[in-house]
């Protein structure tokens, strides 16, 4: 219990309220600061004040510790003072982890820029098979902070956490007795100075491993191979490159076709056929799970199972229907040129394209190569049309459609047994939705209804 402590908490979005809820709960005072003016309790308790607007000075005085929400950067100079003077300073997930219950199990994380989500939450599924008793959270869907909302909450026996670089930057002591790095690609440069940073700061997945765990990092990418250095556990590694030999990891995971192989141990061949899980991008997620899996204990045969039964995560290449030989797929999550890139490399050919929204300034070339002989249509939508036709010009018809509905229907009307319709925008939603989950809930709606 933390009764007679005084806790403050900065910046009051979903996981600042999870941090105050969380003390509050343990018996807690917590100050809220927040620096829009505008900020408002979003609930009541006697033991709650929010300061809305600049930081009073010297806000640390007398607290337990300062609780950072990931949107606000560690470098902020208040934050800076609030370290100087001895405040222990830290994040959500640190918190959660300091208030975890006895007993409770322990904690796989999972970072990198990209298939963080589809790699947390295939790990939840494999685990689950084994471990009833997980929890499945973090960056994605509950916050870790109320994995214990209710007191009565009996402690998990396993923790499978997706971490943001952002939530990374505030952990110290929290253990992660398997911790990933999937990739690192140029992302976030506003809130870091260089690439460098922004790689620290995933890096810090590994400051409090102990002996007897393990990371587990992506061969194929020079940064997290680099970071993996400053890992002092045993690394396991996962690469699609056959001909890869690594001295200096532990064990290869090696994929390759809707397979893959743990060839350290006693080898074992696991089977990706699952449709949730095609593409290359997501073998290497299937490894990097299934690795993780291993290392933490759960048998193969619960890991095969586990890839099997997957269910895959809404928008990402998500299977809506089959009709009329038709495959029809949502990958709305891809919202950007890079992530469309992804799903054009996982699909076979015959694709309609349904693309477009708010660009974010990336050229479209890229795009238009990987889709070269195997793109049959496109169909544009939202703000960025005229620069995607532009780009399409001459490889393959394009079809001006402005709306989603549009784009549907003339798909359904053009589409020959064999196609497969894909909604990959490579655009933000905003111009016309009110986010991605919007914009792929409403092609879905559509693409249910066609007769
Ligand atoms: P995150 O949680 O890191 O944003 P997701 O699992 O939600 O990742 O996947 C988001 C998008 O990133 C996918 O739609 C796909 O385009 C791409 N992606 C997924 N896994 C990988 C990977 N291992 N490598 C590269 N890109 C990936």
């Amino acid at each position: 219990m933390l009764s007679g402590q005084t806790f403050v908490v900065i910046g009051l979005g979903k996981s600042g309220i999870g941090a105050a809820k969380l003390l509050l709960r343990r018996g807690a005072r917590v100050v809220a600061l927040d620096e829009n003016a505008a900020a408002t309790k979003p609930f009541e308790d006697p033991n709650f004040e929010l300061k809305a607007g600049p930081f009073p000075a010297e806000f640390w005085k007398g607290a337990t510790a300062v609780v950072v929400s990931p949107g606000v950067p560690l470098s902020k100079p208040e934050l800076v003072a609030a370290k100087a003077s001895g405040v222990p300073v830290y994040g959500e997930i640190e918190l959660a982890y300091r208030t975890m219950p006895k007993g409770a199990g322990p904690l796989l994380g999972i970072t990198g820029t990209n298939g963080k989500s589809t790699t947390t939450a295939l790990l939840g599924e494999l685990v689950k098979h084994h471990v009833p008793r997980t929890f499945v959270g973090g960056n994605l869907g509950t916050a870790f902070t109320l994995a214990y909302e209710s007191p009565e909450e009996p402690p998990y026996d396993q923790h499978v956490i997706e971490l943001s670089s952002f939530q990374l930057e505030g952990v110290k002591d929290a253990r992660f007795k398997v911790a990933a790095i999937l990739n690192l690609t140029a992302d976030h440069i506003d809130r870091y100075a260089n690439q460098d940073a922004y790689g620290l700061a995933k890096a810090r997945i590994f400051e409090g491993q102990q002996p007897g765990d393990f990371a587990v990092v992506n061969a194929d990418d020079a940064e997290v191979v680099k970071l993996s250095r400053l890992s002092k556990v045993p690394v396991y590694a996962f690469t699609l490159d056959g001909a890869r030999t690594n001295p200096g990891f532990t064990g290869l995971a090696v994929g390759a076709k809707e397979k893959f192989i743990f060839n350290f141990g006693t080898p074992t061949v696991f089977t990706v056929t699952n449709r949730a899980l095609r593409g290359a991008h997501n073998l290497q997620n299937a490894m990097a799970a299934s690795l993780m899996a291993r290392l933490a204990g759960i048998p193969d045969a619960a890991i095969q199972k586990g890839l099997d039964s997957f269910p895959g995560l809404a928008h990402r290449l998500e299977f809506v229907r089959e009709r009329g030989g038709v495959e029809w797929i949502n990958d709305s999550k891809a919202t950007n040129v890079d992530s469309s890139l992804v799903a054009m490399k996982a699909l076979a050919g015959d694709v309609l394209l349904i693309a477009g929204g708010k660009g974010k300034g990336a050229p479209y070339e890229p795009l238009v190569e990987a889709a070269r002989g195997k793109v049959k249509a496109v169909f544009t939508i939202g703000k960025d049309a005229p620069l995607i036709a532009a780009a399409f010009a001459g490889v393959c018809p394009i079809h001006d459609c402005g709306t989603i509905e549009k784009a549907v229907a003339q798909a359904a009307e053009i589409s020959t047994r064999g196609d497969t319709v894909l909604l990959s925008p490579a655009c933000a939603s905003y111009d016309q939705f009110k986010h991605f989950e919007h914009r792929g809930d409403v092609f879905k709606t559509l693409v249910r209804a066609l007769s």
